[in-house]
């Protein structure tokens, strides 16, 4: 494991939500943040909480974007779920480097399926299950200085 990198293990839905309040609370328009994990591990629980603390709540479906909603705040954050994508192709129908070169926050599951499209600088997540129906691991991996700085902040203080 890099250096810089961070594990947290949660045990439930709430502090995972809670870990991704941390996470919004210090991003700001630009940032992008990549989410990996099997299917019911905790990404969308992680994004929700994210964007509660970038300060979006209203979530409603992109009036511009396919698989993009959107939390509407001080900051849009663009909720991408590339579960649906099967072929490469569809993200440039997607409109995701338009999205990520806007003005918003860009919250991406199943970020490894645009993993090419992503800017070099954006926070990394990869959550997987551990022992116990409620616990997960969230492996914060920081692509950038900002970012590094980021994740030492998470880390000496689970939530
Ligand atoms: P994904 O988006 O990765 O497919 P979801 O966030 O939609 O997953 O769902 C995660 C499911 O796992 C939810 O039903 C949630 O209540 C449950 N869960 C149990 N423990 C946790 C945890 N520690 N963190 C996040 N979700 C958890
Ligand atoms: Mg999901």
């Amino acid at each position: 494991m890099s250096p810089t990198q961070v594990r947290i293990v949660t045990s439930s839905p709430a502090e995972t939500e809670a870990l991704g309040r941390r996470v919004g609370g210090w991003l700001r328009a630009g940032d992008v943040v990549a989410l990996s994990g099997d299917l019911g591990a905790g990404k969308t629980v992680l994004a929700r909480g994210i964007a509660a603390g970038v300060g979006a709540f209203g979530y409603v479906a992109s009036p511009t974007f396919t698989l993009v909603r959107e939390y509407r705040g001080p900051t849009t954050v663009y909720h991408v779920d590339l579960y649906r994508l099967d072929r490469p192709q569809q993200l440039d129908d997607l409109g995701l480097d338009e999205i990520l070169d806007g003005a918003g926050i860009v919250v991406i599951e199943w970020a490894e399926k645009a993993s090419l499209l992503l800017p070099s600088e954006h926070l990394w997540v990869t959550i997987r299950f551990v022992d116990g129906d409620e616990a997960r691991e969230l492996q914060f991996t920081p692509k950038g200085a900002r970012y590094v700085e980021m994740v030492a902040q998470l880390e000496g203080r689970e939530s």
